[in-house]
């Protein structure tokens, strides 16, 4: 059964997560999101429930991060010239993760965003769906922030997740291009939380990890997966691997809820990262995560975003998401307010017209030789075979 309400939760505040106008991270991508999804019309879907995101306490901070760390972080915060502190201590400094005032708050409110969906889902039997789009920063640890974040939301909103049932199983799965390394760490010996990862492998692309042997350990050893994918996969062998995995690793598990962090820089045209895959492979993750959801995990999903670097990209990518929660089919044509508004606000990016596009103009530079086709298709097919032969037994043996 679909859900009766989706939640997304949104404020304005959203934007004081800012590490300056040169940083990669710029919060204009959630606004020119909210904006496209309200000109499309989604907001008019009866079944959509804006949410606050409630404040995060220092307690539910602590659920994963050290006292240590979120004092530094407040500390610099305020002062972020503060002489007591030593940022590169917690990765903190010029580079990725520059110090911004009104840090704290800012990173704090993005947790407490994450805690708001997180409860929805599970107290709210009438809401099987809620999404924080400006969540899914999966890169912080315990006691430093990485790759553009600060404080690891997710981690935050699983753990809070346990304190409502210490018993929860939930299956984390992660699309962003980049390793989910900062939520694999932190659950690395829980059983109780599978971690599912799917990027570009560490061999080409920060943060390094996310190789086939990370397994977890102890407890926790076969319930972390990962799945390395080497530069230009396109849709159709994303969607291949994705398919004859996913729902049967989930099937073997048997979560209580989904998790999902919908990072989006596995798109072509991400500055970041070198994928081959488009709008339409996004369109059909949502279709397959929203199935799952309903078959595999109790009918709970919860979402929070993710990557993802251009500003024409992500709006789209998570309008497609919030669309197929809502179950509203979209055509594939961008309202010209929207149009419009993209026009005067992003520069350096080629203007779309449609909702989602093809991979096709991507394959057709990538596999000018058929032999990479060849490889990348192979490797696919190893993959998923080592899924079936290894990652699998692993759920089952308890
Ligand atoms: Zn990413």
């Amino acid at each position: 059964m679909k859900s009766e309400k989706v939640g997304l939760v949104f404020t304005e505040d959203y934007q004081k997560y800012n590490f300056g106008d040169t940083h990669p991270l710029r919060p204009l991508r959630l606004s020119l999101t909210y904006s496209l999804m309200k000109k499309i019309g989604l907001f008019k879907n009866e079944k959509l429930e804006i949410l606050d995101p409630k404040d995060c306490t220092d307690n539910e901070l602590e659920l994963v991060h050290t006292p240590d760390y979120i004092d530094a972080v407040k500390k610099l915060s305020i002062n972020p010239q503060d002489s007591s502190v030593k940022p590169s201590d917690y990765g903190l400094g010029p580079g990725d993760n520059p110090i911004f005032k009104g840090m704290f708050e800012a990173s704090a409110l993005v947790c407490g965003a994450s805690i708001t969906a997180a409860k929805k889902v599970w107290d709210d039997n009438s809401c099987n769906v809620a999404f924080n789009p400006a969540g899914g920063l999966h890169h912080a640890i315990e006691n430093r922030a990485s790759g553009f974040c600060i404080f690891n939301d997710i981690a935050v909103a699983l753990r809070y997740l346990k304190t409502l049932d210490k018993d929860i199983r939930i299956a984390y799965l992660d699309i962003d291009c980049h390793h989910g390394d900062g939520v694999q760490w932190i659950f690395y010996e829980d059983p109780n939380v599978l971690t599912i990862s799917l990027h570009e492998s560490g061999q080409f692309l920060f943060p390094g990890t996310g190789h086939l042997d990370e397994i977890g350990e102890e407890d926790g050893t076969g319930f972390s997966i990962n799945f390395p994918l080497v530069p230009g996969t396109n849709n159709k062998l994303y969607l291949k691997l994705f398919k004859e995995c996913i729902p049967k690793i989930l099937e073997n598990y048997q979560p209580d809820i989904l998790a999902t962090q919908l990072g989006v820089d596995i798109h072509y045209s991400d500055p970041l990262t070198q994928m081959g895959t488009s709008l339409e492979l996004t369109k059909n993750l949502a279709q397959e995560m929203d199935i799952y959801a309903q078959k595999y995990c109790n009918n709970k999903w919860l979402a929070f975003g993710g990557g993802g670097y251009s500003m024409t990209v992500v709006p789209r990518a998570w309008t497609l998401f919030l669309a197929q929660m809502l179950d509203e089919k979209l055509p594939n044509e961008l309202p010209i307010s929207w149009i419009n508004e993209i026009k005067k606000k992003v520069k350096n990016e080629k203007i779309p017209k449609e909702l989602w596009d093809s991979d096709t103009q991507m394959n057709n530079q990538l596999f000018k030789n058929s032999n990479d086709a060849e490889n990348m298709e192979n490797y696919i097919d190893t993959l998923i075979e080592l899924c079936h032969e290894k990652f699998l037994p692993n759920l089952t043996k308890k």
